[in-house]
């Protein structure tokens, strides 16, 4: 089981910052500058629903441990909503509802015909068993079962969750629903109408867009020292496709430390050796701390773990020309600003990260129509879209003079509002 992306234990933050208000300041913005009134803003800066559950869940040893979830659906004026499930111990309410509005902006970006939504289990799935998983998943699904749907909010992967969560929560639907409901839920094994090439795409994705960002640059990526924080799913396929392409990773982390080899780290051993939460440090005793390997010298760091990685304690230390964020939110406004202004290259989240729920609408078009597309087919959609974005963005913010990350909310909201306006909501 491979899980969505990692986490990070010892952030280099130490309480946690919030991430809706910043996310609303950008929106604002972005609203702004494409003309907006503020009643726009006023419906998108929250979600249009939020649902609260509480899921109890019969543990191994007996009792009864009741856990906290929720389920945020940010705008559905464009169609369904859509996006992934996370399993952490530190999943707030806000939190979801800011990962709801990102989701709507990546697939405003990517042009996908949905909204944007999230949901998030208060837990830590690395203290859990098998068995109690499963019934923490299908417990999830029992309780958020009236708001989501193939037709109405559609679940996928996110930190800590994967394919086999994702078949247990399909296949409680589908006895909810009566029918065998693939399109409920993305990120599904193949056997169970999953498509090809989704486990990949987050880092896939991520892999095109660094590529595009190092030739606006004019960095080769044959020989770039990247730095990669976060060995989970995003992560370690990054590592892996970065050094396929030449390039020399010579930092990656987890949850508990780092390691460093300037000469470039065995990456093929790495994977080998890594369990299904992306944990790798602890088998080595020279390890660096996440602090230190965020402040390497490098071509292109890469953010592949949490939020708020990226601070204005250590935004003035980060060396790297190109920063492209793979995690959600992983630099905080105020680190924004500071790497724009020093001139470093910030490819943001709801751009760089798209890919993944690019794949999981082409999994759900699969799932529509019955008819099933090879890994080529699925590979060369996802490079035309993640170019077409890029570029997109890229001249945006070249032409309206802003930074890539107001340049993203403008493309990822522009579309949302367009349908909001006809629709005649506001
Ligand atoms: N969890 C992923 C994200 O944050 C994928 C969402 C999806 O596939 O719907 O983009």
């Amino acid at each position: 089981m491979v899980a969505e992306k990692s986490t990070e234990k010892n952030s280099n933050t130490e309480e946690q910052l919030d991430v809706l208000a910043p996310t609303q300041v950008v929106i604002k913005e972005a609203l702004e500058k494409l003309g907006y009134s503020n009643e726009m803003y006023e419906l998108l800066k929250e979600p249009v629903r939020m649902m609260t559950v509480k899921i109890p869940v019969r543990m191994d040893d007996g009792q009864v441990k009741i856990f906290t979830g929720y389920r945020a659906q940010h705008n559905d004026a464009v169609g369904p909503t859509k996006g992934g499930i996370r399993f952490h111990p530190n999943v707030t309410e806000n939190e979801v509802k800011a990962l709801s509005i990102w989701m709507s902006l990546k697939c405003g970006i990517v042009d996908l015909p949905y909204g944007g939504g999230k949901g998030g289990i208060v837990c830590d799935p690395r203290d859990m068993s098998f068995r109690e998983l499963e019934r923490l998943s299908r417990g999830y699904v029992r309780a958020i079962s009236q708001i989501v749907g193939p037709t109405k909010d559609i679940p996928a992967p996110d930190v800590f969750t994967n394919s086999q969560i994702m078949a247990w929560m399909m296949d409680e639907y589908s006895r909810i629903d009566e029918f065998n409901s693939p399109g409920f839920i993305t990120g599904k094994p193949l056997v169970l109408g999953g498509s090809h090439g989704r486990e990949t795409a987050t880092a896939k994705g991520v892999t095109i867009v660094i590529r595009e960002a190092a030739k606006r640059r004019g960095i080769k990526l044959e020989g770039a020292r990247v730095v990669i924080q976060g060995f989970g799913n995003a992560g370690s396929f990054l590592a892996k496709f970065m050094h396929d392409a030449g390039a020399k990773v010579i930092g990656i982390s987890d949850a508990y430390g780092a390691l460093h080899d300037p000469n470039g780290l065995d990456i093929d051993y790495l994977l080998d050796r890594r369990d299904s939460f992306g944990t790798i440090t602890k088998l080595f005793n020279n390890t660096i701390s996440n602090k230190e390997l965020l402040e390497l010298d490098c071509d292109i760091l890469v953010p592949a773990a949490i939020e708020n990685q990226i601070t204005k304690d250590n935004a003035h230390n980060i060396k790297a020309n190109i920063v492209v964020e793979a995690a959600n939110g992983p630099t905080t406004l105020e680190a924004t600003k500071i790497l724009t202004e020093r001139g470093i290259l910030l490819v943001p989240d709801v751009l760089a990260s798209a890919g993944g729920v690019t794949v999981s609408y082409f999994e759900w078009v699969q799932n529509n129509q019955g008819y099933y597309w090879t890994e080529e087919e699925v590979e060369d959609r996802l490079e035309k879209v993640m170019v077409r974005s890029f570029n997109n963005i890229y001249e945006t913010s070249v032409n309206r003079k802003v930074n890539m990350r107001l340049a993203a909310y403008m493309v990822g909201a522009r579309k949302m509002a367009e349908a909001s306006r006809f629709r005649g909501w506001v």
